[in-house]
């Protein structure tokens, strides 16, 4: 399979040496253009991927904020992993799941022990789970996948499923979208093929090709909800920042859609690692750019911002563009029981619970959103871009949020997330434009009081 279609390596190199090139005034120019929301070519891109200095930096972090306002407002949607299992075939060498890793305490959840899982979750205050599992062609075969997420819906108040594992077949995802998967999730890794190929040395996953053409194959299935990703650590940033852009605008030329959500993982320590350290790290400074030039460079795709990261940097980028969270997360099957770190995908590192974060949230001003409707409103693929691109989602989004927070506050919030969540509604209530909207909302909430759930627009 030739893939030169879809990553031009040599294009991505000349794009990052003329990006050096570019001269301040350039880079503000980009900076002043982006905020008009219509997203950045790859070469304006490539010059803001040079930016450095307090500056320039703090006008393309301003610049990201107003992004994310004008298309989300000022909600962002939270939800937690469901590790399904952590059998796998592969060997990335980066993944404590990888087949080499013989000291791991290998599992994989029956349908029972799935739906206690996701109980557990619910428990939380979840309404969104991201569905995860090792490559195990015995194991997490597709029927162990549709089998969880039938059981998930049936038996749970969780309205939404999104799904990270391995490609598949387009019979597989066809049986996929039957069971009514939310986003499905496939990262890259590395676009550079020489990386990719030390990275992942055994196993399915090896086939570079395969990866990124999965994304077809989905489509053809009736998949048009995506999610991609770089693991930032295994190449250069900018490189991968460029190439996962270029994939966004392949998809977009070619099936008229772009990703729905951009992942941001950057590499964490893991139990046996083959890396023994990481081999392009990454500075805070540097990471919070990458979340401000995707913003910018694609300013309707959501941004996914994982429990990887510090207490302390995660509240930071929550307001550089972020538009949805982790939160409380566990990387091993069954971990929201006992977690046992012997079993571990990789160490997390904000272990902040679902409700220290709603307070955090409210404390900054962001409004936490449980909110499943636009799946199930069918506001999908080419047909959520075109809201987001005209920035009318927002519409959607801000209620739905407000209507799925009080949901959170009555049913699971602390007494001072109750406190801190009635405030922020009450303050959202008063920011909504339209007369007509706010009094549907301020209904809708009534009923919501009266024991109403599950009301969205
Ligand atoms: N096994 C499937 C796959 O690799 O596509 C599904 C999901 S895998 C469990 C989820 C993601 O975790 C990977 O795509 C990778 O980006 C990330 N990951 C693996 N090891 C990691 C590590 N040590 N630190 C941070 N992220 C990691
Ligand atoms: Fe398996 Fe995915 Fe880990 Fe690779 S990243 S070893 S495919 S679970």
């Amino acid at each position: 399979m030739d893939t030169t279609g879809i990553i031009n390596e040599r294009k991505i190199e000349e794009l990052l040496n003329t990006g050096k090139q570019s001269s301040k005034i350039e880079r503000l120019d980009v900076i002043e253009k982006a905020q008009d929301a219509q997203g950045l070519s790859l070469e304006d891109a490539a010059m803001l991927l040079e930016i450095e200095g307090e500056e320039e930096m703090n006008l393309l972090f301003e610049a990201a904020k107003v992004i994310k306002e004008k298309i989300y407002g000022k909600r962002i949607v939270v939800f937690t992993p469901l590790y399904t299992s952590n059998e796998c075939q592969n060997n990335c060498l980066y993944c404590g799941f990888r087949v080499a890793n013989k000291d791991l305490h290998r599992k994989t959840l029956c349908t029972s022990e799935i739906a206690h899982e996701a109980k557990a979750i619910e428990n939380q205050g979840h309404k969104r789970i991201l569905l995860v599992c090792g490559e195990d062609k015995k194991k997490t075969t597709i029927h162990h996948i549709t089998e969880a997420l039938q059981n998930i819906y049936q038996g749970t108040d969780i309205r939404r499923i999104n799904v990270n594992a391995a490609p598949m077949s387009v019979e597989e995802f066809k049986k996929l979208k039957e069971v009514g998967i939310g986003t499905y999730q496939i990262f890259q890794e590395t676009y550079h093929r020489e990386t990719y190929k030390v990275m992942h040395p055994g196993g399915p996953k090896s086939n570079y090709d395969d990866r990124l053409h999965a994304l077809g194959r989905a489509f053809e299935a009736g998949i048009d909800d995506f999610g991609i990703g770089v693991l930032f650590g295994l190449y250069d940033y900018r490189f991968d920042l460029l190439a996962s852009l270029m994939h966004a605008e392949y998809m977009e030329e070619n099936y008229s859609v772009g990703p729905h959500t951009i992942s941001i993982p950057r590499l964490r320590p893991a139990m046996d690692s083959g890396l023994k350290e990481t081999p392009y790290p990454i500075t805070d400074e540097e990471f919070k750019k990458i979340v401000a030039v995707y913003r910018l460079a694609l300013p309707y795709t959501g941004i996914i911002l994982s429990t990887r990261e510090s207490a302390e940097l995660r509240d930071q980028l929550l307001s550089l563009g972020v538009s949805q969270i982790s939160t409380g997360s566990k990387t091993s099957p069954g971990g929201n029981g006992k977690t046992d770190h012997e079993a571990q995908q990789f160490e997390t590192s904000d272990e902040r619970t679902l409700d220290e974060m709603v307070q955090v949230m409210c404390d900054q001003g962001h409004l936490p959103s449980f909110c499943t409707a636009c799946y199930r409103k069918k506001r999908t693929g080419a047909a959520f871009m075109e809201l987001a691109k005209d920035e009318h989602i927002h519409e959607f989004c801000e209620q739905n949020a407000i209507l799925t927070l009080k949901e959170n506050l009555l049913d699971y919030a602390s007494d001072e997330t109750v406190i801190k969540g009635e405030a922020l509604i009450n303050k959202a209530l008063g920011e909504i434009r339209s007369s007509k909207i706010r009094s549907i909302t301020r209904e809708r909430l009534m009923e919501i009081e009266n024991g109403k759930r599950d009301l969205y627009l």
